[in-house]
């Protein structure tokens, strides 16, 4: 693997993985351009150093067919504009090489919509898994993968993977086109070089103290990562939807809150694991509980595992948000995913909003604090504090992967 900022892309024609699925309204405008405003470090490096640029990306799920409302054409002003010059289109990925042939160093060749193709992502179409014949299916579609990606490949003399977000699939544009391209010629670009640090950050070099904050709606879609962190954290903040769980697992008494009644013994095993590994668990002991799921709904204040009758608790009451600033402002290493209450509702942000103060306080005193997680990055955007963390991660699956401990193929490809 050669490193992005070394290489010289003189006269290179690039083959590079972004991720432009940035949300359309119903119009095709962009409502959101982050994803697009994330690449350009890099797309602008392979333009300055005199290369030309073949981008490929994926947007939506059109489920391998043509489907002009995931039609990448949509954005190709907004990526000229954003770049500075004339973007060029291929309607077709998987019959681009003229077009790729042709460009110039400075040019820009856009590629329609990979998933119009089944062979992007490699999985059969039109077969259940269930069904007799999907093992031959899958084989026969991973060959056609195999294909699919030569032909990508053959665009570009050099391959840039900088899509973060879909680094956790082994897709044709991902991961099995790496497999073209010689040792020196593939790599990482500055958005996934960036990420990639981020998560090393909090994995193999940590500071200490090191807290996790892990909220968010469920236990059951966590529990990889936060049995993952245990070998790793000293506090472990496990707030949200999933305090409710552990009350009730523990005897307490919730109302109507939010709970998984088949990970109770669950919630026990991870009590019981962060006893055996020393690690400081930390449960909101009184939250803000509500008399109906609304932001107009009356409030009380009431311990966690004794919640009334037809109230059901929506936020982290006043003790738990002292109990989480003391485990976070000491901090050097913090990890944020998931939110501490229904943040989308006006009157039960406060929880969240103290964690993310609580978080930038310890950065300001030199921690290190990945966000990330769609709902966490929600949060420190509407709290306007995303600039006042270390990382705000753009990667969800991703992410919660990487600090699963799982290898990304995105990664794995390109790496020696
Ligand atoms: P997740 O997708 O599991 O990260 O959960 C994010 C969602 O959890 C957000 O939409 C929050 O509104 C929701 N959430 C957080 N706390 C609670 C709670 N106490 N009760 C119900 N939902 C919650």
């Amino acid at each position: 693997m050669s490193k992005f900022e070394n290489y010289d892309f003189k006269n290179k024609k690039a083959l590079v993985r972004v991720d432009f699925n940035v949300p359309l309204d119903e119009n095709g405008n962009i409502t959101d351009d982050t994803r697009i405003r994330g690449a350009l470090p890099t797309l602008k490096k392979i333009l300055a150093d005199g290369g030309s640029l073949i981008i490929m990306s994926h947007m939506g799920k059109p489920k391998g067919k043509v489907n002009e409302k995931m039609s990448l054409s949509q954005i190709r002003e907004a990526v000229a504009k954003a770049l500075g010059t004339d973007v060029k289109f291929a309607p077709d990925c998987a019959t681009a090489a003229e077009a790729a042939k042709d460009l110039k160093p400075g040019e820009v060749l856009l590629l329609e919509n990979l998933r119009f193709h089944p062979e992007e992502e490699g999985k059969p179409v039109g077969i259940d898994k269930n069904d007799p014949g999907y093992d031959d299916a899958k084989k026969e579609m991973k060959e056609r993968q195999k294909d699919f990606a030569k032909i990508l490949a053959s665009y570009g003399d050099v391959y840039v993977n900088d899509a973060f977000g879909t680094a956790h699939r082994r897709h044709a544009s991902t991961a099995v086109v790496a497999d073209y391209f010689d040792k020196q010629d593939k790599m990482l670009g500055l958005l996934m070089e960036k990420e990639v640090n981020a998560v090393n950050n909090i994995l193999k070099d940590i500071k200490r103290p090191f807290t996790a904050i892990m909220g968010g709606s469920k236990v059951s879609t966590k529990i990889g990562i936060i049995e993952n962190l245990m070998d790793k954290v000293d506090n472990l903040i496990l707030c949200g939807g999933m305090t409710y769980t552990f009350a009730k697992a523990r005897g307490g008494k919730i109302g109507n809150s939010i709970v998984e009644d088949d990970k109770l013994q669950l919630a026990l095993d991870i009590i019981e694991l962060a006893k055996k590994k020393g690690v400081n668990l930390v449960l909101g002991s009184d939250c803000v509980a509500a008399d109906a799921f609304s932001n107009d709904a009356n409030t009380q204040v009431c311990p966690a595992d004794n919640i009334p009758d037809g109230w059901e608790g929506l936020d982290a009451g006043p003790d738990s948000i002292i109990a989480f600033r003391n485990a976070i402002v000491p901090a050097k290493t913090i990890l944020w995913n998931g939110p501490a209450g229904v943040f989308e509702f006006e009157n039960f942000t406060r929880g969240s909003r103290a964690i993310a103060d609580a978080i930038v306080e310890a950065t300001d005193n030199g921690a290190f604090s990945l966000v990330g997680g769609g709902d966490s990055v929600a949060c420190v955007n509407k709290f306007g504090l995303a600039d006042s963390v270390s990382y705000v991660s753009t990667g969800g699956g991703a992410l919660l992967e990487a600090i699963e401990g799982k290898i990304l193929p995105g990664v794995a490809a390109v790496e020696d």
